[in-house]
């Protein structure tokens, strides 16, 4: 229907929305472990095909209720321009409910309280944060460009102003030296600052990050199998404390183990579900059906 610029990545829960590519690339474009941008330069496309791109979708479904902006981090364009979209998805599909994007943490950051309360006003009702890890060692290997405490007020920022959070952490991202630090920064970050959304997947690297992600451990990353990936989401669960409810999830196509619940009232069954797997007693999921 529309003309994309690929690579196309998006959320596996915005899979039924329109997605509607605002930018081209990722404005940071360094962390270690990501391939996903690598081809591609940061630019905003240009407003009028994106108001005709809008105007197509509206044509074909007006009753549409959800859009995602991609491509990796929208939130990196300027608030003007931001809005500029936003008004125009308002005016073309009056049943919208929620329009969403990817945020680099520090995008986040970047905007005024002012400036992300137009936008929530205007329609940006959740972004999806990819924290990766709460251990500030570990974010500085992986180069992720913000530490530990950035992304937890990255993330109250944007409650604050009424837009969701949902953050992302990579089981398996410390490899076997790291592991322990990883969940114990992780679950800190997440009980002081529960997002509303939290998923995990495992790590997993294309072809063409693998040489730089593994020197940045200078030559020392050992990693984890599934078991130890498994081991970590136990442990992440087991100390998660969130002071609001958090709607988990690990569904992406990545996990030996898919886990739904709310935490955390589900905590003591999703620590049980993890546990028969480990010991067997339940399947992981087979390999051949993983994906990154
Ligand atoms: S901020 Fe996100 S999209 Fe950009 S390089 Fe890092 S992980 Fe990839």
């Amino acid at each position: 229907m529309l003309n994309y610029d690929l690579p196309l990545y998006r959320p596996p829960s915005e899979a039924e929305n329109l997605i509607l590519q605002v930018t081209l690339g990722c404005s940071f474009n360094r962390c270690s472990f990501c391939s996903m941008y690598r081809d591609k330069s940061y630019e905003l496309r240009p407003l009028p095909v994106l108001i005709d791109e809008i105007a197509k979708a509206a044509q074909l479904d007006p009753d549409l209720r959800r859009v995602f902006l991609a491509d990796g981090d929208a939130l990196g364009a300027p608030t003007p321009y931001l809005l500029k979209i936003l008004e125009q998805l308002k005016r073309s599909f009056p049943k919208l409910q929620r329009v969403s994007s990817y945020a680099w943490p520090l995008n986040i950051l970047k905007k005024s309280r002012s400036e992300l309360s137009d936008l929530s006003q205007a329609g940006l009702k959740l972004v999806y944060v990819g924290i990766e890890t709460g251990d500030d060692v570990l974010l500085r290997i992986i180069k992720k460009g913000a530490h530990a405490k950035m992304h937890g007020e990255a993330m109250t920022q944007a409650r604050d102003v009424g837009i969701k959070v949902s953050a992302t952490v990579i089981l398996g991202l410390g490899g076997r030296e790291y592991w322990k630090q990883h969940v114990e920064g992780t679950t800190r970050l997440i009980n002081e600052t529960p997002p509303n959304y939290l998923s995990t997947l495992q790590l997993g690297l294309a072809d063409n990050v693998v040489d730089e992600f593994q020197q940045r451990f200078k030559g020392m990353f050992v990693w984890q199998d599934d078991d130890g990936m498994l081991l970590e989401q136990r442990e992440i669960l087991k100390a998660l404390r969130p002071s609001k409810p958090v709607i988990f999830r690990s569904n992406h196509a990545s996990n030996a183990l898919a886990l739904a619940g709310v935490l955390p009232k589900d905590q003591e069954r999703l620590v049980a579900e993890v546990d028969a797997v480990r010991a067997g007693l339940k399947p992981k999921r087979p390999k051949w059906m993983r994906g990154y």
